[in-house]
């Protein structure tokens, strides 16, 4: 399988990296003494999570979505959302973690193919992460929205990957993801083949259907290396 490809192309956040909000904005309000609670989290992604997909849509800027998160906090605590953001932006990094499996996979595929990241994370967090668990050694292009002007499932940010890449033929680039809306819709408007980390065991609505489906990275590398990807 894994010869089908010159190129494999990850998102990065709950694909490559475990990304927990709750962690950071508990390690932030452990900076202004205050205790965190369930009622804190929903209340962030109560106005975090439309922000996103507003920013998948075009409609916000990357700048838009890191103050406007953080303003009413801003307010309780007294300091400005730009802090809090880079705060939290801080926290994050300190904390991430790779998803089980991925460090293996990602040395295993960086020995037969081309790897990139295509994220629509912000960039101070990816570059900081890449470097701390290793990756920016095995990672040849690094795509962030921020840095592009526009977000997945754009195809304008795929079409600058293959730019980077040197366009590859399409065929031979597969784009793996745990979103439906920004990684397997934007691949497939892109032309390549995708991969869908469907880490809870949801159903693809028929429109959205990935090229490939796998419920874990351990269980990716299998698809792609075969058996003897644990010997
Ligand atoms: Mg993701």
């Amino acid at each position: 399988m894994i010869d089908r490809y010159d190129w494999i192309l990850f998102d990065a956040d709950d694909t490559l990296f475990h990304f927990d909000g709750a962690i950071g904005l508990d390690a932030l309000f452990q900076r202004f003494d205050a205790v965190f609670t369930a009622a804190d989290f929903e209340q962030f992604q109560a106005l975090n999570k439309p922000l996103w997909e507003r920013y998948a849509q075009g409609l916000v800027s990357a700048e838009e979505v890191q103050i406007r998160r953080f303003e009413p906090l801003a307010q309780r605590f007294g300091v400005t959302a730009a802090q809090l953001n880079r705060d939290f932006i801080d926290a994050m990094a300190d904390l991430c973690e790779p998803l089980p499996g991925a460090l293996n996979l990602v040395h295993a595929l960086s020995q037969r193919v081309q790897l990139g990241i295509i994220t629509n994370g912000f960039t101070e967090l990816q570059d900081r992460r890449m470097r701390r668990v290793g990756f920016n050694l095995h990672f040849e292009l690094l795509v962030i929205s921020e840095q592009v002007g526009v977000a997945k499932p754009h195809l304008d940010i795929f079409e600058h990957a293959f730019a980077r890449m040197n366009n590859p033929s399409r065929e031979r680039i597969l784009m793996v993801g745990d979103n439906l809306q920004t990684d397997v819709l934007g691949g497939r408007n892109a032309g390549i083949d995708t991969c869908w980390l469907n880490h809870h065991g949801k159903q693809a609505p028929v429109h959205l259907q990935p090229t490939f489906e796998v419920s874990s990275l351990p269980q990716l590398q299998q698809l792609l290396m075969g058996a003897h990807a644990y010997q």
